[in-house]
C-alpha cells in the first residue's frame, strides 16, 4: 500500500487512541467515585448528620462518572471503524464494564460497617489480600477493583494493538516508498539516457552537416573553387548548404572568367605567359616524379615584321590567328601551347622525347608553310616559321633552363636561314634537321 494511504490512517489512530485513553480515564474516575462514595458514607456514619448535601453530591458525581464511561463506550465503534478486528475486544471490555458497573451498584448500596476499614488502592489486583479475612462486602470491593484493573489493562492492550498496527503500516509504507523511489530513480535514469541519445542524434543530424559546410568553406577559402557541401536536405541546413554551393558555383565561374582574361591571349585564345608558366611547372614536376620525358617546341614566325609592313597590322593579326589554329591542329590531347608574345609561340608535349618533339615541330613547320593566307586585296601569300626543340630532362631540369635551351635552338634555326627546326642538345651542340 502506498505511503500516502498509510499516513492517512494516522489521524484515525490518534482519534482511536485518544478515545481509548478517555475511556480508561473515565473508568478510573468512575471507580474513584465509587470509593469516594463508600468513604463518604463511612464518614457520614461516624460523624452523624454532617451533610446530606455532600451525600447528594457524591451520588451525582458517581452518576456522571458512569455516564461518561458509557458515552466513551458509545464512541468506540465509530473511532475503531478502521480496525474491524478489534470489535470482539470491544465487546469483551464492554462485558467486563457491565460486571464492574453491577459490582459498583452493589458496593455503593452496602452499609459502611460491612466495608474494609483499610482504604484500598484503585488497582487492587496486585495487592495481596487474604480473601478469608475480608467480609463479603470487602471481597466484592476487591473483585470490583480487580475487574477495573483488568478492564483498564484490556484498554491498554487495545491501545498497544492500535499502535503496533499503525507502526507496521508506516513501515510498510516506507518500504513501498523506497520501492517507489527506486522506480522513480530508474525512470529518471532512463529519461537522462534518452535525452543523451536524442542529443547524440541531434548532433549527428545538425552538427555533422554543419561541420561538412564548414569544411567546404575552408577548402574554398584555400583556393579549391570546386569545393561543394554535398548536402541535399529540405530544411534550414539544406538551404544553407545550397546557398553556399550556389555562391561557390558563381565564384568559381567568375574566377574561371577572370582566369580566361588574365591567362589567355585575347587575339588567338591561346594561353599567355601567365597561364602557361604554372602549367608547364606542374607538368615538369609530374614528369620529374614519374620519370617521364617532356618536349618543348619554341616557334617564331619568320620575317613577321615584313608581313606587317607589306599587308598591314590587321593582316598580321590574321596570320597569328591562323597560325594558332594550325598549332592547335597539330596537338594531341594532353599537349598544350601558348603565345608567349608577338609572333612567338611555345608548345609543350608531356611524356614525349626529342624524336616526337622534332617530328611534331617538323609537321607544324610544313603545315604553316602550306597555310593559305590572303591579303586585303585577296592576294595569296604564305609564311614560314622556325622552331627549336628542347627536352626534359636532357636539356635541363628547370623551366627556365628548358625554355632557354629551346630559344637557343630556335635562334640557331634562324641563323641557319629560317623555315627549319633545330634540336637543343644537352652538350649544347646543335643538330640540323629537315
Ligand atoms: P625574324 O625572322 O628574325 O623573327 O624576323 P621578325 O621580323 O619576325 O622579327 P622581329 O622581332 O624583328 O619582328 C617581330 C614583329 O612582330 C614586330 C612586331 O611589330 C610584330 N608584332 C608583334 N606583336 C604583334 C601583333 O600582335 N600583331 C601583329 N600584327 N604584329 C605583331
Ligand atoms: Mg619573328
Ligand atoms: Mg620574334
Amino acid at each position: 500500500m502506498p505511503l500516502s494511504q498509510n499516513v492517512a490512517k494516522v489521524p484515525f489512530y490518534v482519534l482511536a487512541t485518544n478515545t481509548m485513553r478517555d475511556l480508561e480515564v473515565s473508568v478510573l474516575r468512575a471507580a474513584l467515585q465509587v470509593r469516594t462514595h463508600m468513604q463518604g458514607e463511612e464518614q457520614q456514619d461516624l460523624v452523624q448528620g454532617t451533610s446530606v448535601h455532600a451525600a447528594a453530591m457524591r451520588v451525582r458525581n458517581l452518576k456522571r462518572a458512569f455516564a461518561e464511561v458509557e458515552r466513551n463506550f458509545d464512541r468506540l465503534p465509530t473511532v475503531l471503524g478502521e480496525w474491524p478486528t478489534l470489535s470482539d475486544k470491544v465487546h469483551s471490555i464492554h462485558d467486563r464494564w457491565n460486571v464492574v458497573r453491577l459490582q459498583a451498584a452493589s458496593l455503593v448500596r452496602i452499609a459502611p460497617d460491612e466495608f474494609v476499614s483499610v482504604p484500598a488502592p484503585l488497582r487492587l489486583a496486585t495487592i495481596d489480600f487474604d480473601p478469608a479475612a475480608l467480609s463479603p462486602a470487602g471481597r466484592l470491593a476487591r473483585s470490583f477493583d480487580s475487574n477495573v484493573a483488568m478492564l483498564t489493562g484490556d484498554i491498554e492492550t487495545m491501545i498497544d494493538v492500535l499502535s503496533t498496527d499503525v507502526k507496521a503500516r508506516l513501515l510498510e509504507g516506507q518500504v513501498t516508498n523506497e520501492r517507489v523511489f527506486g522506480l522513480t530513480f530508474t525512470l529518471g535514469l532512463m529519461a537522462i539516457i534518452f535525452i543523451m541519445y536524442v542529443n547524440l542524434r541531434l548532433a549527428r543530424y545538425v552538427v555533422d552537416p554543419v561541420n561538412g559546410i564548414v569544411e567546404a568553406i575552408t577548402r574554398f577559402r584555400r583556393g579549391d573553387y570546386s569545393a561543394r557541401t554535398g548536402i541535399a536536405r529540405k530544411d534550414e541546413i539544406g538551404a544553407l548548404a545550397e546557398a553556399f554551393n550556389e555562391m561557390a558555383e558563381n565564384i568559381e565561374r567568375t574566377h574561371a572568367d577572370l582566369s580566361q582574361l588574365t591567362e589567355r591571349d585575347p587575339l588567338t585564345g591561346m594561353l599567355n605567359r601567365r597561364g602557361f608558366d604554372p602549367r608547364l611547372d606542374l607538368h615538369l614536376r609530374k614528369a620529374e616524379s614519374a620519370g617521364h620525358e617532356m618536349a618543348i617546341i619554341m616557334v617564331d614566325v619568320d620575317h613577321f615584321k615584313k608581313i606587317n609592313d607589306t599587308y598591314g597590322h590587321a593582316v598580321g593579326d590574321q596570320v597569328l590567328v591562323a597560325l594558332a589554329d594550325t598549332i592547335r591542329n597539330c596537338l594531341r590531347a594532353g599537349d598544350f601551347s601558348a603565345r608567349l608574345g608577338g609572333e612567338e609561340f611555345v608548345i609543350c608535349l608531356p611524356g614525349q622525347g626529342q624524336t616526337t618533339g622534332a617530328s611534331v615541330a617538323e609537321r607544324l613547320r610544313e603545315a604553316v608553310a602550306r597555310m593559305a593566307l590572303f591579303d586585303n586585296e585577296g592576294r595569296a601569300f604564305s609564311v614560314t616559321i622556325s622552331a627549336g626543340v628542347s627536352t626534359f630532362p636532357e636539356c635541363g631540369r628547370s623551366q627556365g633552363e628548358i625554355l632557354a635551351r629551346g630559344d637557343e635552338a630556335l635562334y640557331v634555326a634562324k641563323s641557319y636561314g629560317r623555315n627549319r627546326v633545330e634540336l637543343a642538345k644537352p652538350d649544347r651542340k646543335w643538330r640540323k634537321s629537315a
